[in-house]
């Protein structure tokens, strides 16, 4: 396609999901730029389009999983659930999307496939898999951390004649009722698929690599009067979700667990199960379960004693029982630990005896055992941050590749911009905030649309310096290397994907530091960046 095809705008936005569809809107709406989505899938709502499997939930509670800044929206919304399922969160984007005026300007089935920097210019080029063709000032990468899927290989998987699908690309129509369904992965959304089908298929056979420590979820209807106060008090619930470490809606707890008797230990950790919550159980009992080895043993050696007091077959228990620290994501289940009292639900532990291959009718395992299966689900997780960007080709100045700047390590400043990348932003890039994502995702678009105001204003190209991306990606592995979290392998450091750096992805300091810090970058006039002129 020559250049004259190419359809000028001011911006491209990668993605409409909520990261997407909120930068859309704040272009669009608030800074009055011609900017256009381009979206991958058949309909907006990003990770919830795709991730719609049997049990798919959000583990935030619904009061804070949502845009804070529009109170009309805040007071319209009908809050009904503690948490809210797949379908929930996917109608509440497309009415988001809706009532800003969006849908119109996301360009569906669109996979972008190619966005390069021109030095002469300063313009993106932004291309897509079907030919689809743009020029723009300013590109919004708003990809999701977890949307490039892992899926495994498995030997002989071609022979394999069952339907085979990944949690991820759930398929729009299927029917497994008494099928003979195998899925492998134990992760929030193995947890989920599994306790969610177990009472719906004919025989569910579990393929587990690393046992989970997981909390009961403790799911409820809101009475009218919760959610009437709620919606009276959304001004101090956002001032303290924004101050807070893991913005998650709770008072965090900053008691060290060992400064309590054994018997008041318990009974926080047994309040806590009660309540519900995974990210409460580990955040709201105590300050320290992330950091003291002793805190965080104290944690799981209570989440060990529930799965021998739920799970009957003692074998079974064994196998479910982690014996690692509990830091990986925190997770919540629906009754995860019982599934597995179930008659028709088999556990396999593929650490003890791996997959070996795929035959015609299951997978086979190292002992011999042929499992049989009709269905087969990866819920496998994700080549997680990086790796949804990794699959397009993206350049930046002097025709530098993305993918070459992170094989050693993820870098981006401040979660929102790469050095060497002018104008390109990106909303959950490398190092961005661990915590309750509408939140993380808010501040950073707010971050974005401003710096873009402030780009436009100034006719100047926005890039990080090595030096500021450098001292950022320094810092957040400082952080993480203070934490219990690396000495566990999980997606949080690319311990899932074979060849993938291991350093943080993630800036572990807390929600109210991280907002402070972006703030603070904007009102020095953005001192970690070089701001040629366009
Ligand atoms: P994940 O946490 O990475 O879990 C993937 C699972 O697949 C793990 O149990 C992993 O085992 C297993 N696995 C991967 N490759 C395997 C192989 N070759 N053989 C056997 N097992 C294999 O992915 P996820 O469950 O999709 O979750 C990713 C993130 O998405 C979560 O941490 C969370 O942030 C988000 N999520 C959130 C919710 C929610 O409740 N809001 C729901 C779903 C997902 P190992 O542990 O041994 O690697």
């Amino acid at each position: 396609m020559s250049e004259n095809e190419k359809k000028p705008v001011d911006a491209v936005v990668i993605g409409a999901g909520f990261s997407g569809l909120l930068s859309l809107h704040k272009l669009r709406n608030e800074l009055g730029l011609d900017a256009v989505a381009l979206e991958k899938g058949d309909g907006i709502g990003g990770t919830w389009f795709w991730n719609r499997y049997p049990g798919a939930l959000s583990d935030s509670e619904s009061f804070v999983y949502c845009y804070s800044f529009d109170d009309e929206l805040l007071q319209d919304w009908d809050l009904s659930t503690r948490y809210l399922a797949q379908p929930e969160v996917l109608a509440y984007l497309r009415s988001f999307a809706e009532r800003k005026g969006l849908v119109e300007h996301v360009e569906l089935n669109a996979t972008v496939v190619r966005v390069h920097f021109d030095d002469a210019t300063a313009l993106w080029s932004v291309e897509t898999e079907d030919g689809r063709s743009y020029t723009a000032r300013y590109v919004v990468g708003a990809l999701g951390p977890l949307s490039a899927a892992n899926i495994p290989t498995i030997p002989g998987i071609e022979k394999f004649r069952g339907e085979v699908y990944h949690t991820s690309n759930w398929p729009a129509e299927y029917d497994l009722r008494g099928k003979r369904v195998g899925v492998i992965g134990t992760g929030s959304t193995g947890v989920q698929v599994i306790t969610a089908l177990a009472g719906e298929v004919g025989e569910l056979t579990v393929f587990q690599r690393t046992p989970q420590y997981s909390v009961p979820l403790g799911n409820r209807e809101l009475s009218d009067e919760y959610v009437r106060e709620v919606k009276a008090n959304y001004g101090k619930i956002w001032e303290d979700v924004y101050s807070s470490s893991v913005g998650m809606g709770f008072d965090e707890s900053t008691v060290p667990a060992m400064s309590v008797s054994a018997e008041e230990r318990r009974e926080v950790f047994e309040k806590a199960w009660q309540h519900g919550g995974g990210f409460y159980f580990m955040f709201g009992t105590f300050g320290d379960i992330g950091v003291d080895p002793e805190a965080n043993e104290a944690a799981a050696s209570f989440i060990r004693g529930k799965i021998a007091e739920i799970v009957e077959d003692p074998e079974t228990a064994r196998k479910l029982t982690p014996t690692d620290l509990y830091a990986r994501r925190p997770l919540c289940d629906s009754g995860y630990y019982a599934t597995f009292n179930r008659p028709n639900v088999h556990l396999v532990d593929v650490r003890d005896t791996p997959i070996v291959d795929a035959a015609a009718r299951g997978l086979r395992t190292s002992d011999g055992a042929l499992h049989e299966l009709d269905v087969l689900i990866y819920a496998t997780g994700f080549d997680a941050v990086e790796g949804s960007y990794n699959r397009i080709d993206v350049r930046g100045r002097g025709g530098h590749a993305l993918v070459d700047h992170w094989r050693d390590m993820p870098r981006g400043y401040l979660g929102v911009a790469v050095a060497g990348f002018p104008n390109l932003f990106t909303v959950f890039g490398p190092n961005s905030s661990f915590s309750n994502n509408p939140p993380v995702l808010s501040i950073q678009a707010e971050w974005i649309a401003e710096a873009i105001r402030h780009a436009a204003k100034e006719e100047a190209v926005l890039e990080p310096t090595v030096e500021a991306e450098e001292s950022w990606t320094t810092l957040c592995n400082e952080i993480s290397d203070g934490t219990l979290f690396p000495e566990v392998e999980s997606w949080i450091f690319g311990n899932n994907i074979e060849g993938k750096s291991t350093r943080s992805r993630f800036y572990l300091g807390g929600l109210g530091a991280y907002r402070d810090i972006l703030a603070n970058e904007a009102a020095q006039g953005y001192q970690g960046f070089v701001a040629g002129r366009s």
